[in-house]
């Protein structure tokens, strides 16, 4: 299943040849589920039984959905968690050391933003990092790493944008507050949910620019992948449903570059995951917003 937020309703969305349809949960679920996603992943494992009785599917004698109409899928998460130097790869281009327990920050949850955004950029040094999300579906605490898929409702595509100006500031790198800026939690654009991918430990992640290929790398060579992340969080704090976990980002992002370089007023940053579509943002200048 694919959920997305339309205009603040949980749809169940399918793209059929080049178009996407969907129907709205609220209605083929005669009111039992819904109406916002948020309200459905509160009552996940209630929903996951419903489809196993009812098989809803989408179908082109269903409406048709404007791309541009979705919203992030979970628009306010009371948690959200994200991994730094989680690939080998990324860890040694940031030149910070490879962990050997998930470094955990956050991105406040004003940071969210929809598949299809428009992000102002806060400074001359912001950057890039595709990344896999996963979003929570069933609370919990102290989850083996077997059961960590049971507890999720499905995957999407995110974006860690990241001022790196704020972040290297100090010698001591500062993360949360750095990638907070109002748009740099672009994700979306739907849930997928992890049945529909063949396996959801090695999806191939793109990011691209209208001028070339920026990051290509693999969830398979995540240090922590997401089961051993969902483990670890939820040995400490209790995750609860809807909360984003943003799992890090490969190699490729710009600091990482010589010389380094970083997203202008006017680029369009597409990124992607194999099986979970791919969002678009679009950048303009944090002064008066012109586009220089
Ligand atoms: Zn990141």
């Amino acid at each position: 299943m694919r959920i997305a937020n339309v205009t603040g309703r949980a749809h169940l969305v399918a793209p059929l040849g080049a178009a996407l349809y969907g129907v709205e949960i609220a209605k083929i679920s005669n009111g039992l589920f819904g109406p916002s996603v948020f309200d459905l992943l509160e009552d996940w494992p209630r929903f996951q039984e419903w489809v196993r009785l009812n098989d809803p599917a989408v179908t082109t004698e269903d409406a048709l959905v404007d791309p541009l109409e979705l919203d992030a899928p979970v628009p306010f998460p009371r948690q959200i968690f994200a991994i730094g130097m989680n690939y080998a790869d990324h860890a040694d281009e940031v030149s910070i050391a490879r962990p050997e327990t998930p470094s955990v920050f956050t991105k406040f949850a004003t940071s969210i933003t929809g598949p299809h955004a428009e992000v102002v950029l806060s400074s001359a040094e912001v950057d890039w990092e595709v990344e896999a999300v996963a979003v929570i579906g069933r609370r919990g605490r102290h989850i083996e790493p077997a059961a960590a898929y049971s507890h999720i409702a499905g995957l999407m595509v995110g974006q860690d944008l990241s001022d790196r100006a704020e972040q290297f500031r100090n010698a001591s790198p500062q993360f949360s507050m750095a990638k907070s800026y109002p748009g740099y939690a672009p994700t979306g654009p739907w849930i997928t949910t992890v049945d529909e991918l063949p396996n959801p430990n090695d999806l191939t992640l793109e990011c691209h620019r209208q001028d070339g290929v920026l990051q290509q790398g693999t969830t398979r060579k995540l240090l922590f992948d997401v089961p051993t992340l969902i483990a670890y969080l939820s040995s400490i704090t209790e995750l609860l449903p809807g909360d984003l976990v943003f799992t890090g980002t490969p190699d490729g992002v710009g600091y990482g570059r010589d010389p380094r370089e970083y997203l202008r007023p006017g680029d369009r940053l597409i990124s992607s995951a194999s099986g979970l579509g791919s969002i678009e943002q679009t950048f303009i200048s944090n002064h008066s917003g012109a586009i220089e």
